[in-house]
């Protein structure tokens, strides 16, 4: 709207403004991280890829780039998976812990050094534990974790994906054969993790990830999949768990809870006001999206979203 002030613009044209500033800055950033090739299915993805979607409390929305592209959420479904379990049983907790940790997500060490117990849902360790029990109360891990992600889009998960990690995995079998061994899974190895696998080749867009995940932001209780108070919880262990071993840097530079994947996705949560959701295939040293980080870091600062 030429000639108008930003200020007084509506909130859909206000957002979109946020959003042209913050693709931007995330596609620059892009530039100096690498595309994982941890998951060979997605080592080919286009690194130029980019997508962006706003949901607030209020109902408005507004998306930049591919944002009814489907991407692969990866460690983004943990978040999804945890909430689920959380509805059948708030005390999950007790099993999958909920504090940081700087060991990386994928380490068997540090499972052995907190007595096999996982440090939280979000380390490897965590996420096979919260499947677990997940399948278990559901019969279906997967499709109880789809099932909070359905809002429009296609929702599904790719199985191509699924069996080429599952195919050349070594860490997440060590992981969970210690698991087993200390008696923390309560399903068999061979069920648990071709569960985990298929959650985490869950396929969504940007639009689809943000509004699911209004629930988290949402003090109203009208998106309630879960209480008040689980949510808070929710959302602090993700501030200090949700991005790797750069949570530090996350809280210092954005402020807010967030969680990554290595497909490049990332998703943050501003309590009270609605969600943000960027994909960007490259990765960072930390392995969170370079643009993805740059992109919200811009648009938290733009739109004044900080829980601090
Ligand atoms: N499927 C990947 C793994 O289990 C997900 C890693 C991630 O996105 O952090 O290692």
């Amino acid at each position: 709207m030429p000639g108008t002030r930003l200020s007084e613009t509506p909130a859909c044209e206000r957002l979109h403004e946020y959003l042209r500033a913050a693709q931007s800055r995330g596609r620059r950033a892009a530039r100096r991280g690498t595309v994982s090739r941890q998951v060979p299915a997605l080592a080919g993805i286009p690194a130029t890829s980019f997508a962006m979607a706003v949901a607030t409390v209020d109902g408005t929305e507004a998306q930049i780039g591919e944002s009814t592209t489907g991407f692969s959420i990866q460690s983004i479904s943990k978040l999804f998976a945890l909430c689920a379990l959380l509805r059948h049983d708030p005390r999950a907790w007790a099993d999958v812990g909920w504090g940081p940790t700087d060991a990386g997500y994928g380490s068997v060490a540090d499972l052995e050094r907190n007595h096999w117990r996982p440090r939280n849902p979000f380390v490897n360790s965590g996420a096979l534990v919260v499947t677990d029990r997940l399948l278990t109360h559901t019969g279906d891990a997967v499709e109880a974790t789809v099932e909070l992600l359905r809002t429009g889009d296609a929702v599904y998960s790719d199985a191509a994906v699924a069996g080429s990690e599952m195919a050349i995995d070594h860490r997440n079998s060590a992981i969970a054969h210690v698991l087993a061994e200390h008696g923390r899974l309560t399903n068999g190895i061979d069920r648990v993790l071709p569960q985990y696998f298929a959650q985490c080749a869950i396929t969504a867009s940007v639009r689809t990830v943000a509004r699911a995940a209004l629930f988290l932001a949402d003090r109203s209780g009208d998106h309630s999949v879960l209480d008040a108070e689980t949510v808070r919880r929710v959302n602090a262990v993700l501030l200090t768990s949700g991005m790797y071993g750069a949570a530090g840097d996350i809280a210092y530079r954005i402020g807010l809870p967030a969680k990554s994947g290595i497909g490049g996705g990332v998703l943050a949560v501003m309590p009270g006001r609605g969600t943000v959701c960027v994909w960007s295939p490259p990765l960072d040293g930390d392995g969170n999206s370079a643009g993805g980080v740059a992109a919200i870091e811009e648009f938290a600062r733009l739109a004044g979203w900080s829980v601090f």
